[in-house]
């Protein structure tokens, strides 16, 4: 007997029920299953990596769906570079399966986009996912509160070390976020600088906890130079 199959899977365009057929679901790069629950890297023992420990970041943890690998980086890019938004709740829908409802915080900050590159791309790609996310979630979307002031140049091809250079004094943020706990949704994260650097501004402002939620975990081939 034939099953018909309403969809397509975005991977190998086989038949399935959902966007992404099982099997294409089960190869998935997921992350290990022990890793820091600060920054996300994976662990051998203990619940926070050493890096971690000695220079705390001013995210308290981070929620990630996979790390970046194939073929979760060719979505990512897809989506971002090819503006493939059909790919947006496939990508919320997989961080939603990490996200337990014990942690949930009162608002989602969608990653800010510099204006400049707002209008080059036409979209910021964080908040396609984060607005899919915050549904699911039934935790609010906190989109202006933050700006990216300043266009650092990409963060890709620099140094480790240079991307905490580069990314200081990027963002502004004037709300009151008193005893707040926000999390920040970000497509990918790498070093974690970025996520750093915002987080710094969401504690001045007054959040309690900020929480790092991404689509995709860079792991470092060396040990990272951190925070
Ligand atoms: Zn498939
Ligand atoms: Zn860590």
């Amino acid at each position: 007997m034939q099953v018909l199959f309403a969809k397509r899977c975005l991977l190998c365009g086989g038949a399935s029920d959902s966007e992404l057929c099982s099997p294409c679901h089960a190869s998935l790069p997921h992350l290990p299953s022990r890793h820091c629950v600060v920054c996300a890297l994976p662990l051998t023992t203990a619940d926070v990596c050493g890096a971690c420990l000695a220079h705390p970041p001013a995210f308290d943890r981070s929620i990630a769906a996979a790390s970046y690998a194939f073929p979760i980086d060719a979505l990512l890019r897809s989506l971002k570079y090819q503006a493939n938004l059909a790919l947006a709740p496939v990508l919320a829908d997989l961080l939603s399966a990490r996200i337990g409802a014990a942690e949930l915080p009162d608002f989602i900050l969608p990653m800010p986009l510099h204006p400049s590159k707002l209008r080059e791309r036409g979209f910021n790609q964080a908040s396609e996912i984060a607005r899919r996310v915050s549904k699911k979630a039934g935790v609010a979307l906190l989109p202006l509160a933050c700006r990216r002031i300043k266009d650092a140049p990409s963060q890709t091809g620099l140094p480790w070390k240079e991307r905490e250079k580069n990314i200081r004094d990027a963002f502004a943020c004037e709300a009151d976020l008193t005893g707040r706990r926000i999390a920040v949704l970000d497509d990918v994260m790498t070093t974690g600088a970025t996520m750093n650097e915002l987080a710094k501004i969401l504690r001045k402002c007054g959040a309690s906890r900020v929480s790092a939620w991404v689509v995709a975990r860079t792991f470092p081939d060396r040990p990272q130079a951190h925070f």
